[in-house]
């Protein structure tokens, strides 16, 4: 069994009043609740995982490639770890844009989370041009294997397929869509670490996932869950998500 992770990016949104929201949701979620991570705003981290109630666990959004030393500003994978967070998010697409991050850079920072203990959520997508031009899968297989390190397995990582038109647009891929990109990742993790450690580790959907959508969305065989920015901001918008799971 393949676990399931319904994820809330909060981006850089929220202070310490936000936190608020995690006891509303756990009071919210289905008894059988899948795995809740919160990634909250790096100043958030500590209080996050203090006001975090059972079920919910706290995540960065982003992680330095190098363990440690002159890069002000940055955050590394320890000093996550040492807030009790247990993920990071690495690889978004608003940090390979507006921070120009490539796959190689990605792929250190993954070996970063997994040196302390941190679960890797590492985000891969096509552009609207890439789809339009029939991209898709030669750009998620291109990211895929450039942004994983060799040692990925279904406890160190899960992968996020966020098609960078749909975030935050209201625009969702159809879920034939979704589907093939979905399954083309699931065989491709196979081809590359054999059938065990591939059929094991977690594909998240990321892109416009709001309450009224995720159920079609997570009838997809090879989708184990959901990575969510805007709805993930209040529980009332976020507890019906994690239910449809
Ligand atoms: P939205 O759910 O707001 O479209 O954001 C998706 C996302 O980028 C999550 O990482």
């Amino acid at each position: 069994m393949r676990r399931k992770i319904a994820a809330g990016n909060w981006k850089m949104n929220g202070t310490a009043a936000a936190l608020n929201e995690l006891e509303t949701l756990a009071q919210m979620m289905p008894e059988a609740a899948p795995e809740v991570v919160i990634c909250p705003p790096a100043p958030l981290l500590f209080r996050a995982v203090d006001a975090a109630p059972e079920g919910i666990a706290i995540g960065a959004q982003d992680c330095h490639m190098q363990a440690k030393g002159a890069f002000t500003g940055d955050i590394s994978a320890e000093m996550i770890a040492d807030t009790g967070a247990g993920f990071v998010i690495v690889g978004h697409s608003e940090r390979r844009d507006a921070h120009e991050e490539t796959n190689s850079d990605i792929r250190a920072k993954t070996r970063c989370a997994w040196g302390s203990g941190l679960t890797a959520i590492v985000c891969i997508g096509e552009s609207g041009d890439d789809r339009a031009a029939n991209n898709t899968l030669d750009i998620i297989g291109g990211q895929l294997a450039g942004s994983l390190p060799d040692g990925a397995d279904g406890a160190n990582t899960v992968i996020a397929y966020e098609p960078i038109w749909a975030i935050g647009t209201g625009k969702v891929p159809t879920l034939e869509q979704i589907i093939e990109v979905h399954d083309f990742i699931r065989a491709r993790l196979i081809t590359r670490f054999g059938a065990e450690i591939g059929d094991a580790i977690a594909l998240l959907y990321g892109g416009s996932v709001k309450p009224d959508n995720a159920e079609v969305i997570f009838r997809a065989e090879n989708v184990d869950g959901a990575l969510v920015g805007g709805a993930s901001l209040k529980a009332a918008d976020f507890a019906p998500i994690i239910a449809a799971l």
